[in-house]
């Protein structure tokens, strides 16, 4: 199938493309690396008349230090990222990330504010980087915002961005050299989405601790009892124990829909399960 007839615009700046944006009241799509946007409007799940081809921004491919944080523009691909042509300040968290999503000609294209802004709760970049505790630089026509990432996903494909928002990128910490991070995933077939995400950071330097799941509800989930009980210290063998397997089946039940005797359920609890035991292992 071939995408409805559409008008093609390509813009060189930042400003140049929010305003052609108002100037079609907001309708218009903003087109990053296209791997996600081209699929759905040849399936007819997303239609717009206007495409606004951003890969051509200099701001969006830009990435570096702002005081305590590490910026990385949305246009950045995947690929960048896998190959270590973009500094990666999580001590190669996000280069592991990068790595396992789709296949390389996806990545060669897909972009990390393309995979954001798409917000499929199977995505690899919305689960990684709430673990990481990521903040999203957003230039809105009202001016520029930084939302948490834990506000930024507001559900099944949805985010706070708005009608002509652009998203800018994102602010990331400078992990510790004594951080430890897992990221495992559960796919049926290699190169496709997943069917449960398990990420964990733990930098009790910095006090950054968060246990997420992803791909088990409309967006990928904080593990708020799992993470504070991280935080206080862990060992390998209390993991195996009936009172920390309660408190991450508790963390799931409250999180996501999914019966505690289904499939679903032990498939994202044994994918959390098995993030811990290797940051633990570390
Ligand atoms: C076969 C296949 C398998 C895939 N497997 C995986 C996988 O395993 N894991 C995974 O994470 N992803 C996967 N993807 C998705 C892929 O990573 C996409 O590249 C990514 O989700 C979207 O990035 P993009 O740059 O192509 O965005 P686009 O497709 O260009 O855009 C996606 C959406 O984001 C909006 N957008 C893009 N950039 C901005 C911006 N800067 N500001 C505001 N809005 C913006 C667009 O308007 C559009 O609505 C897969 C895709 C395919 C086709």
């Amino acid at each position: 199938m071939k995408a409805e007839k559409l008008s093609y615009h390509l813009t060189a700046g930042l400003d140049d493309a929010i305003a052609l944006n108002l100037a079609y009241e907001g309708t218009a799509k903003y087109m990053a690396g296209g791997q996600s946007l081209m699929p759905m409007m040849n399936l007819r799940l997303a239609s717009s008349e206007e495409i606004i081809d951003i890969t051509r921004i200099p701001e969006l491919t830009l990435s570096h230090a702002i005081g305590e944080h590490f910026f990385i523009g949305a246009g950045i691909t995947h690929a960048m990222i896998e190959d270590g042509k973009v500094h990666d300040p999580a001590q190669g968290y996000l280069r592991n990330v990068a790595h396992g999503i789709a296949y390389r000609s996806i990545r060669n294209k897909g972009t990390l504010g393309g995979s954001l802004a798409h917000a499929d709760p199977a995505a690899d970049w919305p689960t990684a980087l709430l673990a990481l505790g990521a903040v999203a630089v957003i230039k809105r026509p009202s001016g520029d915002v930084h939302i948490p990432l834990a506000e930024f996903q507001l559900g099944l494909m949805e985010t706070c961005l708005g009608e002509a928002d652009l998203l800018m990128g994102v602010l990331l910490p400078h992990l510790s050299t004594s951080a430890r991070w897992s990221y495992v995933k559960f796919c049926h077939k290699v190169g496709e989405f997943a069917h449960s995400i398990g990420a964990v950071v733990l930098d009790t330097t910095q006090g950054l601790v968060n246990a997420v799941l992803g791909a088990a509800a409309d967006k990928p989930v904080l593990l708020p009892r799992l993470s504070a009980r991280l935080s206080q210290g862990m060992s390998l063998s209390e993991l195996t124990t009936g009172a920390i397997t309660a408190l991450i089946e508790q963390d799931i039940e409250e999180q996501t829909s999914h019966d505690k005797s289904s499939y679903d359920f032990h498939l994202h609890k044994t994918m959390i399960i098995r993030a811990v035991t290797e940051v633990l292992k570390k």
